[in-house]
């Protein structure tokens, strides 16, 4: 896996619902990089009926993580295959999984979104998507405008089965035990950044001033 000239590679990092996914869409469409998000390619595979999907389905619909040698073969190809600069969201989610993709495709730089627990149990109750583009809306604050349709191609909107309330509180404990010390694994390698709020639109401003120096626009 080559790198070409003046490629960006990057990832974000933050428990679930932190605002990733939100996040990581507007910065691919501002600054131009590919969205490698390892939620919605493991979903897509699930929702196409893959074999792989079928094979990965009990764990997201659980809320537990994908086990890392499955995960890690899977978003490595993936990455394999995308030309240019690139921003993961929700890989790595363990230390293995940082590690092997450090040892494969070393990053410029990791963005940690740092949002209050209590902040992020409320944020889930609201959170509706639209699975083919992975656009995610709330109704409490960023709803769609028309209730339960995509703003771009109208679609219907879905609660994902891992937002029920036993679900997420599975997730927020895994993302403490095994992706939480992920934070000091890249701050360690200097190439840490923290955003910190409590909603998308706290954090923006404070990423665009940063991406803004750093991607030199
Ligand atoms: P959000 O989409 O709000 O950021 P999240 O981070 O929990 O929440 P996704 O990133 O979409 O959700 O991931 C959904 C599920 O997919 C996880 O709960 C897990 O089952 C699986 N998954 C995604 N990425 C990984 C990974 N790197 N390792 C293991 N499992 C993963
Ligand atoms: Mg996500």
């Amino acid at each position: 896996m080559s790198r070409a000239a003046g490629a960006v590679r990057a990832l974000v990092l933050g428990a679930p619902a932190s605002g990733k996914g939100t996040v990581s869409s507007r910065i691919v469409r501002k600054y131009q990089l590919q969205h490698v998000a390892s939620g919605d390619r493991l979903r897509h595979h699930i929702m196409t009926g893959t074999k792989f999907g079928t094979q990965v389905k009990a764990y997201l619909d659980e809320g537990k993580l994908v086990p890392d040698d499955l995960v890690i073969k899977f978003m490595l190809d993936e990455l394999a295959r995308v030309e240019g600069s690139w921003l993961l969201d929700g890989f790595p989610r363990t230390a293995v999984q940082a590690e092997q993709l450090w040892k494969l495709q070393p990053v410029d730089f990791a963005i940690n979104l740092n949002v209050p627990f209590d902040v992020i149990v409320d944020r889930v109750k609201g959170r509706w998507v639209h699975l083919p583009s992975g656009r995610v809306y709330n109704i409490d604050f960023n709803a769609p405008k028309v209730p339960g349709k995509d703003d771009e191609t109208g679609e219907d909107l879905v609660q994902r089965p891992d937002d029920k309330p036993e679900a997420v509180m599975k997730r927020l404990q895994i993302y403490k035990e095994m992706t939480e010390p992920l934070i000091d694994f890249y701050n360690k390698l200097g190439i840490l950044e923290e955003f910190k709020g409590s909603t998308t639109d706290e954090i923006w401003p404070q990423v665009v001033q940063f991406l803004d120096v750093k991607l030199k626009q």
